[in-house]
C-alpha cells in the first residue's frame, strides 16, 4: 500500500513539473500550493494568478472533490456545479459571477478555460462552503490554506445542552447543563480568560456571544479534544470562581478578583497597524501594491500625532513584521491603554464602492466608531459608510474599547491612488486623532 501511495505521488510531482513550465507565466513566476485541512491538492493542471484581479484560480474537480463536494457540469449553460449539504454553488464560464443557493454574487474575476481545463475562483468556494481560506504570499510561493470544519461528533458519555450566564450586582453566575463528570477549570491571564474542560463530554449548544456584565463579554464552545468539551469564557477583568456540581448541571459563579482591578490609563493608546510581513491584507488590483503597506504608513502617521498630543502609543507592529492577531490582541490586553485602534483598507467585488467603515464589536456601543468615522471624513471628505458591527478578532477580543478603521477601498480605482498618496494619509491620520481625541473628551474622567 505504501509503495503504491508513493509511486502515485511521484506520477504526480512528476506532472506538476512538467506542466509547471506552460504555465509558467500565468503563476507571475509563482508555485501555488493549496492545502485542505494541511493535505496537499493534487491538481491535473496548474493553479494560476489573475494578474488583473490577483485571485488565485484553480481547476474545479479538483477543489471541489478536496471539499467534499459533489460535482457537476452543466454542458448547456456552461455551469460548473458543486453541491454539498444544502449549499449549492454554480459558476458560471466566463462570467465575473457566482451563484450560491441562486443568490447571484459578483466576483471580480470570471470562471475560465484554459488549456482545456476549467479554472474557477479559489477563495469564492472556499468561504461559500463556510471555510476559512488564508493565502500567504511567499517570494516564490504561494501557499493557500483553507480549513474545513466537519461537524463530526464523538461518542461520548455527556452532553453539554445549554449554557445559560446570569448577570448578578458583582458576579456573573454560568450555569452549563451537563451530567456530573471530570471537569478541569483554570484561568488565563493576557488575557484574562476561565477555562472549563469537560471530560468525556461533546458540545450540543452555542456559546454565548454578548453578555451585558463588567465581569464578562462572551462565553465560546469548543470541541477541545475528540472527547474533551472545552467551554472559555472571556473576560474583562480578573476573576475568581466557585464550581457547584449537581447531577445534571454545573455552576460557576465568578466574582471580580478585587486585588487585579484595571485602571485605565486615558493617556496610553494601542495603535494596530493591519497586516504586516508574510501577511500582505488586500492587494491592490490596479497597482499590486499592498494593504499593508498603507496600514503601515497611515499607523505611524496616527501615532506621531498622538505623540504630539501627549499620548504613549503602544503599536502591535513596528515595521514589516508578521505579527498574529492574537499577538496583538494579548499584547493590548497585558497595557492600562484607554483604547485600541486598528488601523486598515478595505476591498470589495465591487469596484464602484468607495469609503470610510469604521467597526466596532458586535453588539457594543458603537460610539467611538461613529466619531472616528465622522471625524475621518470630515476632514478627508471621503464617502461616509459610517459606524459598522462585526467580529473582527482584534476588537471582539481586546478588553477596552476598541475600533477598526477602513480608511476606504483599494478595489476603487479613483480611492486607490487617493489612499497611497502620502499627502492625503496625513489628512486621514489627522481626522483619526480628532475622532480618538473627541472620544476620550467623552469618556475619561
Ligand atoms: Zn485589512
Amino acid at each position: 500500500m505504501k509503495y503504491k501511495k508513493i509511486t502515485i505521488l511521484l506520477i504526480l510531482l512528476l506532472a506538476l513539473t512538467l506542466s509547471s513550465k506552460a504555465f509558467a507565466l500565468d503563476n507571475g513566476g509563482k508555485d501555488i500550493e493549496v492545502y485542505v485541512n494541511g493535505e496537499i491538492v493534487q491538481f491535473d493542471s496548474r493553479p494560476i494568478i489573475d494578474l488583473r484581479s490577483q485571485r488565485t484560480l484553480v481547476p474545479f474537480r479538483a477543489i471541489f472533490e478536496a471539499l467534499g463536494t459533489e460535482v457537476e457540469y452543466d454542458e448547456q449553460s456552461r455551469t460548473a456545479i458543486g453541491i454539498k449539504g444544502d449549499v449549492v454553488i454554480k459558476l458560471p464560464i466566463g462570467q465575473a459571477k457566482g451563484f450560491v443557493n441562486d443568490k447571484e454574487i459578483p466576483l471580480d474575476v470570471a470562471s475560465q478555460i484554459r488549456q482545456g481545463r476549467t479554472l474557477v475562483p479559489l477563495r469564492f468556494i472556499g468561504e461559500s462552503l463556510g471555510c476559512t481560506v488564508e493565502a500567504d504570499n511567499q517570494s516564490g510561493r504561494m501557499v493557500i490554506n483553507i480549513e474545513l470544519i466537519e461537524e463530526v461528533k464523538p461518542k461520548t458519555a455527556r452532553t453539554v445542552e445549554n449554557i445559560e450566564a446570569e448577570v448578578e450586582d458583582d458576579a456573573v453566575v454560568l450555569d452549563l447543563a451537563v451530567a456530573e463528570g471530570v471537569n478541569k477549570v483554570f484561568t488565563l491571564s493576557n488575557p484574562n480568560r476561565l477555562v472549563i474542560d469537560l471530560e468525556d463530554a461533546t458540545i450540543d449548544t452555542e456559546g454565548i456571544s454578548e453578555i451585558d456584565s463588567d465581569l464578562v463579554f462572551a462565553v465560546r464552545v469548543g470541541q477541545f479534544e475528540e472527547t474533551v468539551a472545552r467551554v472559555v469564557v472571556d473576560l474583562k477583568q480578573a476573576v475568581t470562581y466557585q464550581l457547584q456540581q449537581g447531577k445534571d448541571s454545573l455552576k460557576v459563579t465568578l466574582a471580580a478578583d478585587k486585588g487585579q482591578d484595571i485602571e485605565r490609563d486615558y493617556n496610553t493608546i494601542v495603535i494596530d497597524p493591519g497586516h504586516g510581513g508574510r501577511d500582505p491584507g488586500a492587494i491592490s488590483p490596479y497597482t499590486g501594491r499592498f494593504e499593508k503597506e498603507f496600514c503601515t504608513a497611515l499607523a505611524q502617521l496616527v501615532a506621531d500625532l498622538l505623540e504630539d498630543e501627549g499620548f504613549d502609543v503602544i503599536m502591535t507592529r513596528s515595521g514589516d513584521e508578521y505579527v498574529s492577531l492574537e499577538e496583538r490582541v494579548r499584547l493590548a490586553n497585558s497595557t492600562n491603554a484607554f483604547a485600541f485602534v486598528s488601523i486598515h483598507a478595505n476591498s470589495a467585488p465591487n469596484t464602484e464602492v468607495s469609503g470610510v467603515e469604521v467597526y466596532t464589536k458586535r453588539g457594543s456601543d458603537r460610539t467611538f466608531a461613529r466619531i472616528t468615522a465622522d471625524a475621518i471624513v470630515k476632514r478627508s471628505g471621503q464617502n461616509n459608510r459610517g459606524a459598522k458591527e462585526a467580529d473582527f478578532y482584534v476588537i471582539r477580543h481586546t478588553g477596552m474599547p476598541a475600533i477598526l478603521i477602513e480608511a476606504g477601498f483599494l478595489t476603487n480605482v479613483q480611492e486607490e491612488q487617493y489612499l497611497y498618496d502620502p499627502r492625503n494619509q496625513e489628512v486621514i491620520a489627522q481626522g483619526i486623532v480628532d475622532g480618538i481625541l473627541e472620544y476620550r473628551d467623552r469618556v475619561a474622567p
